[in-house]
């Protein structure tokens, strides 16, 4: 169905008094039959076993833009090493981001981290009990204030996350663009609206799992949804055309150039800066505003220039790229050989600042690195292996 056409459908659905009707329906019926729907459907998952609102706050933190199924052995390793707040605050930040290794988005890690020295120096190590009182906290929004206060605390709060956003605009017709704030703001009053007084953890769990089992993007299962008789978007047969949302931005692409640098069987890391992307991770020395159009030669005069290392030779890897939400990195990546590792090595600017520090390794486990780093090291690997004994780029000019 065109846009224009749900428009339409969407400013009837919003006749006052048929828009009353409809909520007022909802709120009647839609919590009692998720709740019970819940009790009998929902999926074993670990942090479902628990009140404690450290553990629900931990797997809320994980599960922002991450599926389930990959959350789950992260966070039952996480409360196996961090059971309580008071750990996780004592731990240094480098084991909580070698922990999350491969989970991404790792600022989540160094936030997690930060709200939990400010839970144990101010709060004596207890959370707070109201959704207001935990948006306080630092890196914590009103999503996770919601489901924190309400499935801990038993607050009659909402919560607004993609499942829910795609459950309620079809529920209720809501044909408006989802990414424009108006439309938000309003879907936050309705999930408001609709959350009810007693139970409400277990509602607003009820409506997420709604979303990720039966409400699907694509094919909603209707057909076994135990509130189909309540939707509007399944009368009007428009569900798949449900939620709403203009097209994303292209991500931005860059180029940069990798370079790994092995002496004496030793790799050189280097400490990102605090915040923005990849906050404090170890990486490969990365140049990053460059079309990585660069031949080996290049590569060691960027080596000479911007670290004061003297290379012995240069070797072509290859490129890779990297898909953020927004970005795309080319990464060009070139292995560098010298003979001894050397105690200074100067720190230059990465994307978002000064790198911090450097390391020689024996391997990148060593230190905590994103998934791209990671993945460079295994194509060096496979690589390096491949051409033991081709000539190398440098020796041949
Ligand atoms: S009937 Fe279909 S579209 Fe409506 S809430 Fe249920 S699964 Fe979603």
């Amino acid at each position: 169905m065109q846009n224009k056409d749900l428009r339409k459908i969407s400013r009837t659905t919003f006749d006052p008094a048929m828009w009353k009707k409809n909520l007022a329906m909802l709120h009647k019926s839609l919590p009692n039959r998720l709740i019970s729907w819940f009790s009998g459907h929902q999926r074993e998952l670990p942090w479902r076993q628990t009140t404690d609102p450290y553990a629900i706050w931990v797997s809320e933190i994980m599960l922002q833009q991450t599926q389930v199924a990959t959350v789950v052995p992260y966070f039952q390793r996480f409360m196996a090493r961090y059971p309580t707040v008071r750990m996780l605050a004592a731990a240094p930040l480098e084991d909580v981001l070698s922990l999350w290794a491969g989970l991404g988005y790792y600022s989540r890690a160094t936030r997690m981290h930060r709200c939990a020295e400010f839970i144990c120096t101010y709060l004596n190590g207890r959370f707070p009990t109201t959704r207001d009182e935990l948006m306080v906290l630092p890196g914590i929004g009103r999503y996770t204030a919601g489901a924190v206060a309400s499935i801990a605390f038993g607050q009659s709060v909402p919560v607004l996350d993609g499942n829910v956003i795609r459950v309620l605009t079809r529920l209720l017709a809501i044909a408006d663009n989802i990414a424009a704030p108006a439309t938000h703001a309003m879907l936050w009053t309705i999930a408001g609206q609709l959350v009810p007084a007693s139970n409400p953890g277990t509602y607003n769990q009820a409506v997420m799992e709604l979303g990720a089992t039966i409400c699907l993007p694509r094919n909603p299962h209707c057909s076994r949804c135990p509130v189909r008789g309540l939707c509007q978007a399944r009368r009007l047969n428009i569900q798949g055309d449900l939620p709403v949302k203009t097209a994303a931005r292209q991500p931005r692409r860059s180029g940069c150039m990798t370079v790994v640098i092995e002496a004496a069987g030793k790799l050189l890391l280097l400490k990102r800066p605090p915040g923005g992307l990849w906050s404090s991770l170890w990486e490969f020395p990365t140049f990053h505003n460059s079309t990585g159009r660069h031949a080996p030669r290049n590569a060691a005069s960027t080596i000479r220039r911007a670290l004061g290392l003297n290379v012995n030779s240069v070797q072509t890897i290859g490129s890779l790229t990297h898909q953020l939400t927004h970005r795309t990195f080319d990464y060009h990546i070139f292995l560098a050989r010298m003979d001894a590792a050397p105690q200074r090595v100067a720190l230059p600017e990465c994307d978002c600042g000064r790198y911090q520090a450097f390391a020689w390794v024996k391997a990148i486990a060593q230190r905590p690195c994103g998934t791209i780093t990671r993945k460079i090291d295994r194509a060096v690997k496979a690589v390096s292996v491949v051409a033991a004994d081709a000539p190398n780029d440098l020796a041949n000019r």
